[in-house]
């Protein structure tokens, strides 16, 4: 069965798609936790950050630099941005196909509450 993200890189599901190479897919958030949100995805499937190899060393770079190219093209990259990726339960991770968030276009807070560790 496909995630939900191999739908939308194959086109089967809607998606803003603001970028589309040979290796990624970025497209807006559907639920927005700030004005800028998007969602870096490579087009192959890797569950989680958990699941990368040695292999995946050029992708995970090509996925930074998208995000730098994006946050410029939508104008957060001096006011500041934020990139999560999650990872497995404790992360709250929902869709398990690897993403890169980028988040920016409101000053974000802090990146976690400081509960006990
Ligand atoms: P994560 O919790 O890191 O797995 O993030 C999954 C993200 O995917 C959430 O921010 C969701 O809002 C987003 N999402 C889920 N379904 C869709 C969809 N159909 N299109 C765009 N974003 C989605």
């Amino acid at each position: 069965m496909s995630t939900l993200f191999e739908k939308i890189i194959a086109g089967e599901l809607p998606a803003t798609v603001v970028h589309r190479d040979a290796r990624v897919t970025a497209f807006l958030d559907i639920r927005p936790a700030a004005p800028v949100h998007i969602l870096i995805v490579p087009n192959k499937v890797i569950p989680t950050a958990d699941d990368l190899t040695d292999e995946d060393e050029s992708l995970v770079g090509h996925m930074m630099l998208v995000a730098r190219d994006l946050a410029r093209q939508h104008g957060i990259a001096k006011s500041g941005y934020r990139l999560i990726v999650n990872c497995n339960p404790d992360s709250g991770q929902e869709v398990y196909h690897l993403h890169l968030h980028l988040l920016g276009g409101r000053p974000l807070g802090p990146l976690l509450q400081r509960t006990s560790a």
